[in-house]
């Protein structure tokens, strides 16, 4: 029994050390409320405390309304009686007017502050999620805090604003109260407190069941989310019904739905009853309170008006004492999500500039080196590449080839710096990338991906992204450089049809077109080094034989890498690295390789005689 009482002690204890620290997110987001609405900030909260004090004079003109009319009763009728009345009836219809008046004007500072807050935060998010390292896109954790920090945390900064401002009108309002009842009797505020302390227990336990429960599922919700995308996105529509998937799909999304909706109303079933039991425990007390009232009145120690006081004071005051302690609650559990935003926002790039960057040589004068390079994606136990090294000369084409998953493309991941070597050194003209700015890097790199992205925007700018700065003859001129234009041009509003199905208007490219669009946008970049990653691999041999001309022109004076499994694009560059299973096992010009006869001849007379490409 004592260890019993012992351990409910330390959970206790450890529960109120857990929401103290909470604590410090507090003045945190008052400064995120305050940069994001400083003007309607103040208006609202000047509003709020009117309108904490307006219930009061309601109640006092209540009493001298009530004592008027039974004067009036009593006086038969007569003017002289009923005059007296006009004042606070008067008074009274001004202030339910001004009540109204108020709220309708507190609403609107509070939407006009709810809107900047929730852009603000948006903003923060948006900041987070564009700069921290890709490595955090391999963890399913990052997308769990990123579902928190999006689907909940976002609009609590918001409802933690709310519940500040109701808490400050209902602290007002009952102090007031407080006052006008303690006229009455000392206790009778005692009474009121301890009265609504059931129903603090209630919601703060509610709380913390919640946020726990969200914890615990985050990682369903975002399976449904995930279902339901597969089950209504564009990407997905036709292989969901080509493979018949459609019901497999529904049950699954069913499936995790049913379970988080019965713990969901497990939830909110065992609060309600809680809330019942709490608000019978109030409702005891009033009736105590009124029971003595009342035979107080009928003694003639108070008068009706007194009595109608009273009861109207403590009803108000009961109302104000729970909501102000469901604001308690509120503010509580709003608090402990702001957790998880907070966290979000908390994480850190660990690929950043170092204190004193140096200068990116441009252009390179001997090449890029891996020098003894170990490298594991976060997570995962293989080595992609273990104690690597490879040369890539200045100035010239380097083509690599090997089979899928030998490393090929991590290889451009680590020369983008998007993530570090664990061990070993990717160096450019001799000095290793940790020594620059990475986005100084990234700046002096033309990059192009396999699977570039397709932004449903205008053409111009999807081609332009290679470079905000360029004007419209550079997107045109860099279109042409690379075969693009023809295309481009054809297009129902030429460059300024938008691109994709997003949007009304929008015009789908084939995967080869999307391909080449994103060419024409390296072209618009005029960098030191180029790595292009497989860029061919959606375009049919008449494109390619085509974009191979364009390829020349674009490496021109360049360093450039290119990534292909098409031994016909391969043997055109200078130097060519066969990669199988993390290391280089021949290197040599197109030539010396098919002299060599080892693994790439045997490839390229596979590919060549069986019209593989
Ligand atoms: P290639 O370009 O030669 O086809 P990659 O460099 O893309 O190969 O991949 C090499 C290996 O790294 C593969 O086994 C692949 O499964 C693994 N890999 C690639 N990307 C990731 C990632 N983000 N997280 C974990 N493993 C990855």
């Amino acid at each position: 029994m004592k260890t019993t009482k012992r351990d409910d002690s330390r959970t206790l204890r450890s529960k109120l050390g857990a929401a103290w620290s909470q604590l410090r997110y507090v003045p945190k987001t008052a400064t995120l409320v305050w940069k994001a609405s400083r003007g309607w900030t103040v208006a609202w909260i000047s509003m709020l405390a009117v309108q904490g004090l307006l219930p009061v004079g309601t109640v006092l003109l209540t009493r001298h309304i009530v004592d008027g009319v039974v004067v009036a009763m009593n006086g038969g009728g007569e003017w002289e009686a009923i005059a007296p009345l006009l004042i606070p009836a008067g008074l009274m219809g001004g202030l339910l007017l001004l009540t109204e008046v108020l709220t309708g004007l507190s609403n609107l500072a509070r939407e006009h502050q709810a809107e900047l807050i929730k852009d603000h935060i948006a903003s923060l998010i948006h900041d987070t999620s564009t700069s921290v390292d890709l490595a955090f896109y391999d963890a399913p954790d990052y997308y769990d805090h990123l579902h928190r920090a999006r689907s909940e945390a976002s609009y609590r900064p918001q409802k933690l604003v709310d519940n500040t401002g109701s808490l400050f009108q209902s602290a007002v309002t009952l102090i007031a109260m407080g006052a006008v009842l303690f006229r009455f009797s000392g206790w009778i505020p005692a009474i009121l407190f301890l009265s609504t302390v059931p129903a603090l227990h209630v919601v703060l336990r509610h709380a913390v069941a919640q946020h726990k429960w969200r914890l615990r599922n985050t990682s369903h919700e975002r399976h449904s989310w995930y279902y339901d995308w597969e089950m209504t996105s564009d990407r997905s529509a036709a292989e969901i019904r080509l493979f018949d998937l459609g019901d497999h799909f529904k049950y699954l999304y069913k499936r995790v739905r049913s379970r988080l909706r019965r713990e969901r109303i497990q939830l909110a079933r065992s609060q309600s009853l809680a809330q019942m039991g709490a608000s019978l425990i109030a409702l005891l007390a009033t009736a105590g309170c009124l029971v003595w009232m009342g035979w107080r009145a009928l003694g003639g120690l108070i008068t009706l008006g007194e009595l109608a006081l009273f009861y109207v004071a403590f009803r108000q005051g009961q109302m104000m004492m729970r909501s102000l302690l469901g604001n308690v609650g509120d503010i509580y559990r709003n608090i402990l999500f702001l957790g998880d935003l907070y966290e979000f926002l908390g994480l850190e790039p660990t690929i950043h500039a170092p204190d004193q960057p140096v200068d990116i040589p441009s252009p390179l004068e001997h090449g890029i080196d891996f020098k003894d390079v170990t490298f594991a994606y976060p997570g995962a136990e293989k080595k992609v590449l273990n104690s690597f090294h490879m040369t890539i000369p200045a100035g010239r084409i380097t083509a690599i080839v090997g089979p899928n998953g030998s490393g090929k493309s991590t290889l451009i991941r680590l020369m983008c710096r998007l993530y570090d070597p664990s061990q070993g050194t990717v160096e450019l003209d001799g000095l290793d990338l940790r020594r620059f700015d990475p986005r100084a890097l990234r700046r002096k790199l033309t990059v192009l991906f396999q699977e570039p992205v397709h932004f449903n925007m205008a053409a111009r700018l999807n081609v332009g992204f290679g470079d905000l700065e360029a004007g419209p003859d550079a997107v045109e001129k860099a279109a042409r450089s690379a075969g693009s234009h023809e295309l481009l041009s054809s297009l129902a509003d030429g460059y300024d049809t938008v691109l994709g199905r997003w949007f009304e208007g929008g015009s789908e490219l084939s995967v080869g077109e999307w391909q080449r669009v994103a060419l024409a946008r390296a072209f618009l970049r005029e960098t030191p080094v180029v790595l292009l990653d497989e860029p061919t691999s959606a375009m049919d041999s008449w494109a390619e034989t085509e974009w191979m001309k364009h390829l020349a022109h674009l490496a021109e004076r360049r360093t450039t890498v290119i990534i292909t499994h098409r031994f016909t694009t391969a043997m055109r560059a200078d130097l060519i690295h066969v990669m199988h299973d993390g290391c280089v096992v021949e290197s040599g010009s197109h030539a010396e390789l098919l002299a060599l006869d080892g693994r790439y001849k045997e490839s390229w007379e596979a590919q060549m005689t069986t019209g593989e490409q």
